[in-house]
């Protein structure tokens, strides 16, 4: 049975014209889940979709991801609609027989349209991922989550009996990096889970030298989710964070570069360039993903604050973020 219907996140609903809904700021990438009846067979312990949470199954983050016909979603790229979107992203929920659904899905969106495809998927076998590639797929992510083995055992893990292990994303890593290339891989990395910002920043390094792209999420407690009473990450916390991603990415700084306290916190920058310079337009700062990706208040609410800039920012704000870090930083 090949899937008649898919999810759809909100922004991209409004972003194809499925239903007239105002946004402020339009959505870059048309983002689709896989449509089950079932929960996700894994328990991620932040994840409204996960097997034990009691949390709507429309929800994914703090976004909804209504039902849509697979085919008036095909239709829609058949009429060339959705001038904005430049890369087409599908989050893959866990159950059996889910890598057929992918594939489908990808080769009936290859079919209408030529936008780059990406798939955001737990681990696969190698001959999965070569099953992608031919199907069409530019992009893979395998989303580690967590910064540590220790986090990723307890959110993602054993201890939440989730059938994931670190290695075997590690690994997963690995095999698709060989099939897909380097820059084509990416990891999110949830902040906010316990990590330390050196913690976050060494991970983030470890995979910039092998290749693979880091998008980066702020933690975001949803109702009916075992984690729904603890905290987002602070905002200056997460701006070092970014900022660390942005240098170490960009191969402008390296680890051994930056300062960390006692606590694991970003405290100075070695380097004689100011952070204005360093910073520039404040991109360290914009959604962090494949290319094209924005995701619009998937973390925050639109009135902020916002952890990822879903656009370019304004002077004021670029000078508000860089003044902000100033303070924290090189003191
Ligand atoms: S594998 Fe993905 S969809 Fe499933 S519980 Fe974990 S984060 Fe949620």
């Amino acid at each position: 049975m090949f899937p008649k219907n898919i999810r759809v996140s909100i922004g991209t609903v409004a972003a194809l014209g499925l239903k007239n809904i105002l946004t402020d700021v339009e959505s870059t990438t048309a983002y689709f889940m896989t449509f089950t009846n079932s929960r996700c067979i894994a328990n991620c312990s932040f994840c409204s979709q996960a097997r034990d949470s009691a949390a709507e199954k429309d929800n994914l983050s703090r976004v909804m991801w209504p039902k849509y016909a697979l085919d008036d979603v095909l239709n829609i790229f058949r009429l060339g609609h959705g001038k904005s979107i430049q890369r087409i992203c599908i989050q893959v929920i866990n159950y059996p027989g889910f890598i057929n659904d992918v594939e489908y899905l990808v080769r009936n969106f290859k079919d209408n349209t030529s936008i780059p495809i990406s798939v955001d998927s737990c681990p696969l076998k190698k001959a999965d991922y070569k099953r992608l590639k031919e199907a069409g797929v530019e992009m893979v992510g395998i989303p580690l989550d967590a910064a540590t083995p220790e986090i990723f055992e307890k959110v993602k893990g054993k201890m939440v009996a989730g059938p994931y292990r670190w290695e075997g994303h590690m690994q997963a890593i690995e095999d698709a990096l060989k099939i897909f290339g380097s820059e084509n891989i990416l990891t999110n990395l949830i902040v906010g889970l316990g990590e330390t910002e050196e913690e976050a920043s060494q991970l983030m390094q470890s995979l910039n030298n092998k290749g693979v792209k880091i998008a980066l999420f702020a933690f975001t407690p949803l109702p009916n989710t075992p984690l729904q009473n603890e905290n987002p990450p602070i905002l200056i916390s997460y701006r070092r964070v970014q900022l660390a991603r942005y240098l170490i990415t960009n191969n402008i700084l390296n680890i051994s570069d930056m300062i960390f306290n006692g606590k694991g916190i970003l405290k100075h920058l070695n380097t004689n360039k100011s952070l204005k310079l360093l910073i520039g337009d404040g991109e360290a700062f914009m959604t962090t993903g494949c290319p094209g990706c924005n995701r619009p208040y998937y973390n925050e609410r639109p009135r902020g604050p916002l952890y990822n800039y879903p656009r370019r920012l304004t002077s004021e704000e670029l000078f508000m973020e860089i003044k902000n870090l100033e303070r924290v930083l090189n003191d």
